[in-house]
């Protein structure tokens, strides 16, 4: 009997907004004193009201557009009841009935399809900390916006677990409403497993794995439940619907509670927020500030970087955004919201590889590399470079070293050449001007021996020769042409 795990993923996601929810306080609090970003709206004390915040709305409809959502016209929130120490209120505001982000889908790198089922906005809760025989309660979380993004049961491997959880993480990067901070469990993600006998209509009873907040773990826990489950099934058991934890460590998940279901929240509309009615023309205006995606990214580029470098840069949003400039900036000025019809410009695709190049092998492998992202070079200043580089102006270690000093603060807005210059870093090509150092080389006394060994047929001595040259021309000068020159005379 061969089984089938059909995998559907909830994910939450942390919006960066300035202030909470439904209040005016700090939305940051990372490295703050624990209960310092408080406001007496975020654990309910009487008489207060909550204020929906506007920037969250317009976050969540980029979010949806970001996952080909459609944005329902009005949504409203529900009070979602249940008693624990990390939320004063007694009851979590979300939305129930009507969410603000429908029915989408999001498409994996491989081409595979999971559909969105819908996505809501809803506040958080805080956080606690167990010690040995009492707890701790930071309440700096409580209400921080979130968008819960419900996806449909199309999953049906580990690997598609991670890559779904990534191309999301992915999605709300780019589309600029999340941090992405997966340490500080900015996306948390929960797993629902289920296996089947395949062929069979009635899907299996489900586990579901709550907070994971990697790719990795997440994949592991699916994995692992999978196994589980499958084991249990071919034992003649029967598969327990249940919460499960997951432990990284261990490797394994366990039971942490029955599931609970609708009825036991006790959900009712929440009476003091109005619902939110948006116009078509608030929709489109947001929409359309929603940069190019992933996949616009991998459509763009596919002929152009090679697919492990460009997986690679597509987990840093400021990077594509740049290649995007370069590729696109002349006749565009900027790419105002998605187009099927981008096309990467004649004669920016060298420099887009190039660019491609030292951002992988060279920004990134420097320890200043998270500083750097926030503070690229120009455009302008990217493509002199890689113009600079095809002319052979410049060595591909010049290039690199050019590269890298348009990061410095002190050399900001020379421009490439006046940098390059600067460094003195620029090949000589000048035919002439190279020929007439080639004869001060070889009419020093020191290389009269290799002059003649090499016209004796003593090939490995060009080596050295080059070498003078490149040294009397305090290395400006193109190996290459030079080697030409050297044989031409040497003849
Ligand atoms: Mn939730």
């Amino acid at each position: 009997m061969k089984y089938i795990p059909t995998i559907g993923i909830e994910c939450h996601v942390q919006l960066c907004t300035k202030t909470k929810l439904f209040s005016e306080v700090d939305n940051d609090a990372r490295g703050k004193e624990p209960n310092s970003c408080v406001s007496p709206v975020d654990y309910a004390l009487p008489g207060m009201l909550p204020r929906l915040n506007g920037e969250a709305i317009k976050y969540a409809i980029r979010a949806g557009r970001a996952m080909n959502c459609e944005i329902n016209a009005s949504s409203r929130f529900d009070r979602k009841h249940y008693f624990y120490p990390d939320s004063p209120k007694g009851y979590q505001i979300t939305q129930f009935y009507h969410p603000i982000i429908g029915e989408g889908y999001v498409e994996l790198p491989s081409g595979t399809r999971v559909r969105i089922e819908h996505a809501h906005l809803e506040g958080d809760a805080g956080k606690l900390t167990h010690f040995k025989d009492y707890s701790l309660v930071d309440l700096n979380r409580v209400d921080t916006p979130l968008i819960e993004i419900v996806s449909m049961p199309d999953i049906h491997s580990a690997k598609d677990v991670h890559d779904y959880c990534k191309e999301l993480w992915r999605l709300m990067c780019h589309a600029g409403v999340t941090n992405g901070d997966l340490y500080n469990g900015n996306m948390r993600f929960d797993v629902n497993v289920s296996v089947a006998e395949e062929g069979s209509e009635k899907l299996g009873t489900r586990a579901e794995i709550k907070n994971l907040n990697s790719f990795r773990s997440a994949e592991r826990a699916a994995e692992f439940e999978i196994k589980r489950q499958t084991k249990l099934l071919e034992a003649g058991e029967k598969v327990k619907q249940e919460t499960r934890g997951w432990d990284d460590a261990t490797g394994k998940t366990s039971p942490q509670r029955s599931k609970e279901e609708a009825k036991d929240y006790r959900y009712m509309p929440e009476p003091d927020i109005p619902p939110i009615n948006l116009t078509k023309e608030f929709i489109d205006t947001e929409s359309a500030k929603l940069p190019l995606m992933p996949m616009d990214y991998r459509n763009l580029f596919h002929d152009i970087i090679k697919e492990d470098v460009l997986e690679v840069l597509l987990d840093y949003p400021q990077l594509m955004n740049k290649l995007g400039e370069i590729a696109l900036s002349s006749h565009l000025g900027h790419t105002q919201g998605r187009s099927a019809e981008l096309m990467v410009l004649d004669g920016t695709t060298s420099a887009i590889s190039l660019t491609s190049n030292l951002f992988t092998s060279v920004l990134l492998a420097e320890e200043k590399s998270v500083e750097y992202l926030n503070d690229l070079p120009s455009a302008k200043d990217l493509n002199e470079l890689a113009e600079m580089n095809e002319k052979k102006e410049l060595s591909s270690t010049a290039t690199k070293e050019v590269f890298l000093h348009l990061f410095d603060p002190q050399m900001k807005g020379r421009g490439t050449k006046q940098i390059a210059k600067e460094l003195g870093l620029i090949q000589e090509n000048d035919l002439g001007a190279l020929e007439k150092i080639v004869d001060i080389v070889l009419a020093k006394p020191e290389t009269q021996k290799a002059q003649i060994d090499f016209k004796a047929g003593e090939e490995k001595v060009i080596g050295f020769l080059v070498g003078q040259v490149m040294k009397e021309s305090h290395g400006k000068a193109n190996p290459s042409s030079v080697q030409e020159i050297l044989r031409k005379k040497l003849k």
